[in-house]
């Protein structure tokens, strides 16, 4: 396992974590001043600034991507299933352009949660068929393109607003199935957040292996969490063991980087080099 206590040269940041305290290129700036290396963008974040800006400001940087924030949203009545398949191509174009290294996939919940305007369902073994479906047909752009993608599992209390995949062997499953030979274009976002409860996470981890582990998340799970999408913690707040998550993807051969990603209405109340600074001490301590 890798030693991250003695610099941060395997952090990247999730540009969400500090969405309130800046623009994108004010972000970028802000983390080639600490010496952080890496970002996974949002697109609306890329979007604010325009796409051509944020690549120019990533490239005058000198940071890379640790992935690319988000495709996905599968879930759609028949009326926006061409909306979203183009959709999922323009996040790919994007995600070249960035120079990213895969896309972070949200598979999608019900269909009136997933995309604007579609008709309400309560049938979530409809929309489980639809992400499996809808990852088939993007992954035939995304191969043409050389742009991984990586499914991540979210915890199952956004079932039906977010994403309908909600284990890593559930992840898994789809990867097996869709990408039988492990070509690398397809494999799994592993967030602590999402899976830290998982009894079979160690085992899944195993099963996943090296050329399916495309991205690790880190944060922390807050006792109690008073809001189920912003009140997510800084590692060491919480009750994960992020240590041995992380020992379990790197005994499978992962030497990405370790992305922080905080979701927080505390955290976005906090000055952006606050929030840097105790990333990066938290992250050689606790990660
Ligand atoms: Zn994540």
């Amino acid at each position: 396992m890798r030693d991250f206590s003695v610099d941060h040269r395997w952090l990247s940041l999730n540009t969400a974590t500090v969405r309130k305290q800046g623009s994108l290129v004010e972000i970028v700036e802000a983390c080639a001043r600490r010496g952080i290396r890496a970002i996974d963008p949002w697109r609306d974040q890329v979007a604010s600034v325009g796409l051509d800006r944020a690549v120019r400001a990533v490239r005058d940087a000198g940071l890379e991507l640790s992935g690319y924030c988000r495709g996905g949203m599968f879930v759609a009545d028949a009326a926006h299933r061409i909306e979203v398949r183009d959709d999922n191509r323009r996040v790919i174009d994007e995600a070249k352009a960035l120079g990213a290294p895969c896309i972070v996939l949200v598979a999608g919940g019900l269909p009136q949660y997933s995309r604007v305007g579609s008709a309400a369902s309560r049938d979530i073994a409809q929309a489980r068929t639809q992400v499996h479906d809808g990852i088939a047909e993007m992954l035939e752009y995304a191969t043409q393109a050389n742009m991984p993608l990586a499914i991540e599992p979210l915890h199952p209390a956004y079932a039906a607003d977010r994403a309908c995949v909600n284990t890593t062997r559930q992840a898994l499953d789809l990867c097996d199935a869709l990408d039988p030979k492990r070509t690398g274009m397809l494999g799994v976002a592993l967030d602590v957040y999402h899976i830290w409860w998982d009894f079979e996470l160690m085992p899944q981890i195993t099963r996943a292996g090296k050329d399916r582990l495309l991205a690790f998340h880190v944060c922390d799970w807050l006792v109690p969490t008073k809001d189920i999408l912003n009140d997510r913690g800084m590692m060491g707040d919480g009750v994960i063991d992020i240590k041995s998550v992380r020992a379990a993807v790197e005994a499978q051969g992962f030497a990405g980087y370790s992305e922080i990603e905080i979701f927080s209405n505390a955290w976005w109340q906090k000055p952006m080099d606050e929030v840097l600074w105790t990333c990066i001490e938290r992250h050689r301590s606790v990660v």
